[in-house]
Parts: structure tokens; sequence; C-alpha cells
């Protein structure tokens, strides 16, 4: 993987869905602190990390939110 220090990182975030951005108990903010990874491989990454949650299907999606059509329960 392109980014495995980043990703390796990411889950030892305080927030899961971590930003990488200015969390206060970011792993990755953190390195990139002591100098272990540099801040424009970061930015790289987070517009990747972005790019990829646009494009991953959401399982819990419309259909699961949907409020017009209740599902139907007869006996
Ligand atoms: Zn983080």
């Amino acid at each position: 993987m392109l980014y495995a220090e980043i990703a390796d990182l990411a889950p030892k975030c305080r927030f899961r869905d971590c930003t990488q951005a200015h969390e206060p108990r970011c792993a990755v903010g953190a390195a990139v602190m002591t100098g272990d990874l540099s801040a424009a491989r970061v930015n790289r990454w987070r517009k990747l990390g972005t790019e990829y949650r646009a494009n991953t299907p959401v399982l819990s999606g419309p259909r699961g939110n949907k409020t017009s059509d209740p599902p139907r329960r007869r006996r």
C-alpha cells in the first residue's frame, strides 16, 4: 500500500472518522509533530481518503434511511 504507514496510524486515532487535520488525539497528527510523517504526505493521503470514502457504498444508505416508504408488516 502506498500510504501504509499512515493507514497504520489511522486506527489509533481517538476518533474513527478522524480527518487527520487538527484532531486533538490524532495519531497521524502526532506523527507529523514528531517528524515521523511529512505533513505534505498526510495532506495528499487525506485527499485520497476523502475520495475513497465518497466512492464507498454505505450499507445504511438511502434505502435504510427512507422514511417516506415505511416497511409494511402484515401477518
Ligand atoms: Zn487522526
